[in-house]
Order: C-alpha cells, then sequence, then structure tokens
C-alpha cells in the first residue's frame, strides 16, 4: 500500500508522499462499536506516523527492541500515566500485561486464591459468568448475586458476602447488557478486598482507584487496541497464596521486572500511552466523566422521548458506556440499522447474544457522533409514528 521508499530502513526522513497515504479520508463518520473501538484521532495520526518512523529514530515501532530506552520510555510514561491519571498511592502497581481480560479471569485466582478458600463474585452478565468459572479451577467462588433472573438487565443490590471471602469480585461495567454498578461506595461495608474487571469502564469516570485491591481491563475498549491489559494491582495482596504459580503469572514478577518480564506488546503499550496522554490533555478522568455524562444524557433522554425505541436496561442501572435498546418490531430494527449504514454509522446492532440494538460511547467517541445518532432516531421516530 506504501510507496516502496516509504521503507524507513533506507530513508531516514519519510517523504511526505507516505504521509499522503495517511491523509486517506475515513469513509466512517462515527464509530459506536463495542470493542475494538474508536480511539481519538489524533492517536491514530500519531501511531500512522510512528509505523513509518518512530520519535525520528528512522525506525518503525514496530521493529524496535523492547528493552532500548526508546521504548522503555514509551512503557514507562505509559505506566506513570496510568498512576496519575488514576491518582494511584504508591502501594498501587501498574502492569500491562498480555491475553486480554479473560486471561485475568485466570490470573486473579492463581495470585490470590487459595485452592481452599472462597472468592466472592457478583454475577451481572457474560463476563462476570466467565470470571467465576475461571475462579472455581483454583478455589471456591460464592455468587452473593445474580442478574441473571431479569436476564442481566438490572444489577441486584441486596446482597451479603462472607467475611471469609479473600476477595469479592465485580464488573463495574457490562458490556453486552449495558448495565453498569452506578454507586460503588455500596462494596465498601464488606471488609474484604475488591477486585474488579473494569475493561469497558476503566478511565470513564471520577472514582476512587485506590480502594480497589486489583483491577484489570482489556485496552480494546476504552484505551488502545486489543493484545494488551492493563492490571492495578495492590502489591500487599499478593504473596498469600500457597501453590506454585508459573512465572509468567506471577504478578510479583512482572512488577519487579517493571512490567518487561519477556516482549510485552510493545504496539499495543505504545497506542494506550498515547491514548493516555491525549486524556491527561483533555483534563483527565474528572474532566472526560463530564463529557461522558453528557453523551449518555443526550442519548438515554433521546430514547425515553421515543415511543418506538426501547431501553433494555433498568433505568437506574443503565450505563454510560454501552446502551442496550430494542424495537418491538423486527422488520423496522432492519430498517433503521441500513439507515444507520448509510450514515457511516458503524456498531450499532446489538451483540450476538443479546440482539437488537447497542451503542457504545467510550471516552474517544466525539459528543458530534451522540448528536448524530440520535438526530437520526427522532427523524426515524417521526417518520415511523
Ligand atoms: C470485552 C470484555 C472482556 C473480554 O476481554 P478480552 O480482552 O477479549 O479477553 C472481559 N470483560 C469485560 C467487561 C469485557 O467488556
Amino acid at each position: 500500500m506504501f510507496p516502496e521508499s516509504c521503507n524507513p530502513h533506507r530513508i531516514f526522513a519519510v517523504p511526505t508522499k507516505c504521509f499522503d497515504v495517511l491523509q486517506t479520508k475515513r469513509s466512517v463518520v462515527h464509530n459506536f462499536n463495542a470493542g475494538p473501538s474508536i480511539l481519538p484521532e489524533e492517536v491514530f495520526d500519531e501511531a500512522s506516523r510512528s509505523i513509518l518512523n518512530f520519535n525520528n529514530s528512522g525506525l518503525s515501532i514496530l521493529e524496535i527492541g523492547h528493552r532500548t530506552p526508546l521504548f522503555q520510555q514509551v512503557m514507562d510514561e505509559a505506566r506513570s500515566l496510568v498512576k496519575e491519571l488514576m491518582h494511584l498511592d504508591s502501594d498501587h502497581e501498574v502492569l500491562f500485561l498480555h491475553g486480554g481480560a479473560s486471561t485475568q479471569f485466570m490470573q486473579v485466582p492463581v495470585n490470590l486464591l487459595n485452592e481452599n478458600e472462597l472468592a466472592a463474585f457478583t454475577d451481572t452478565g457474560v463476563w462476570a459468568t466467565k470470571a467465576i468459572k475461571e475462579a472455581k479451577l483454583f478455589g471456591h467462588a460464592e455468587i452473593v448475586c445474580s442478574g441473571k433472573e431479569s436476564n442481566y438487565t438490572s444489577i441486584p443490590k441486596k446482597f451479603q458476602v462472607p467475611a471469609t471471602a479473600r476477595y469479592l469480585h465485580i464488573t463495574t461495567n457490562n458490556t453486552i447488557y449495558g448495565t453498569q454498578w452506578q454507586d460503588l461506595s455500596l462494596f465498601d461495608q464488606f471488609n474484604v478486598p475488591l477486585v474488579a474487571d473494569m475493561s469497558s469502564d476503566i478511565l470513564s469516570r471520577d472514582i476512587d482507584f485506590n480502594k480497589f485491591s486489583l483491577i484489570y481491563a482489556g485496552a480494546q475498549k476504552n484505551i488502545g487496541p486489543a493484545g494488551v491489559n492493563i492490571v492495578v494491582v495492590n502489591k500487599n495482596i499478593l504473596g498469600k497464596v500457597s501453590r506454585t504459580i508459573p512465572t509468567i503469572m506471577d504478578y510479583r514478577n512482572h512488577i519487579e521486572a517493571g512490567s518487561l518480564l519477556n516482549t510485552p506488546p510493545v504496539f499495543a503499550v505504545y497506542v494506550c500511552m498515547l491514548t493516555l496522554r491525549w486524556l491527561k490533555g483533555k483534563g483527565g478522568v474528572a474532566a472526560i466523566e463530564k463529557v461522558n455524562n453528557a453523551k449518555a444524557k443526550l442519548f438515554y433522554d433521546t430514547l425515553d422521548s421515543l415511543p418506538v425505541f426501547k431501553g433494555k436496561a433498568a433505568k437506574e442501572d443503565r450505563s454510560k458506556m454501552n446502551a442496550t435498546f430494542i424495537m418491538d418490531d423486527g422488520a423496522l430494527e432492519k430498517e433503521f440499522l441500513d439507515l444507520c449504514k448509510g450514515e457511516g454509522m458503524v456498531g450499532v446492532k446489538g451483540h450476538r447474544s443479546a440482539g437488537g440494538f447497542r451503542v457504545s460511547m467510550y471516552n474517544a467517541l466525539p459528543v458530534e457522533s451522540v448528536k448524530a445518532l440520535t438526530d437520526l432516531m427522532k427523524e426515524f421516530a417521526h417518520k415511523k409514528g
């Protein structure tokens, strides 16, 4: 695709015609994908340039060694930006690990749960269920509440946690069902370490991240491309299991190695770093939360004003990241999806297991995209009403 002369091995400065290729206008205007998902335009721009010539090194980001000062700076900045944006204390370490959030379903119990011990779980959907299944391979898992009866359209809030539980695991945002724990202070009453899968709402709202003993998130929803996890762990909870942990699975080894135990997903970490920089430039988590609140309000206010569309999640549990809704008439659903497509909107179709519609409004989605979608919904509703 790129002219041969763009190979940075052969030239030091990348000729402008390479950048001409990068200026290709994107035909998709509004990206509501659930993950991998939209990233800031500036990030795409910078990452594209770095594929040709990273930091004027004459090398692509894809071909530099992970133990070079060039990459060390990337890893250091990425980790320190997470610390800064989350206001983490010195007990909390930040790691960038392989494997996606699904690997953490296993890695968390391997590091935290003895075979004869109990971990407590809130069952709020598919991802929580998968985390429970893995924990059972390494110890006991007790489901303290479940939204299964409501098809996970609401979050059960009345439950107890056994005092003997080694930790309580929650999924802060349920990507498929469009529900989200809104009041995280609910967990303060239980005197057990809190572990959270924050894959789809990490860094989207200003919360006390320090109260979590462990947070994990696949990067591809709100922070970067697929291929890397962010793990935030309070080091005081480690070293308490009796099993032998395989080297690569042991968080302590990754902490000691500064998240460079083996070759990390270099490009994925780099793009995360760019997105974190962007977020800092926007004013950080508190500032992006305001934007996210405004987008969610615009979306849900519109949804509730148009009887042809129906929200799926219980109002009080609605996610500000992923909104799910349906129409009673399947033919109309198809018509609306086609209409979205015609307007350059992608990612409006619901998860394959849930049907209907789902629109994801992650940090990088501009308010204008929500405006365009809600305008289209209104127009459609008027035509059909
Ligand atoms: C997408 C998602 C996962 C799975 O992430 P992978 O990186 O594909 O393993 C887990 N939990 C939640 C909440 C998710 O949204």
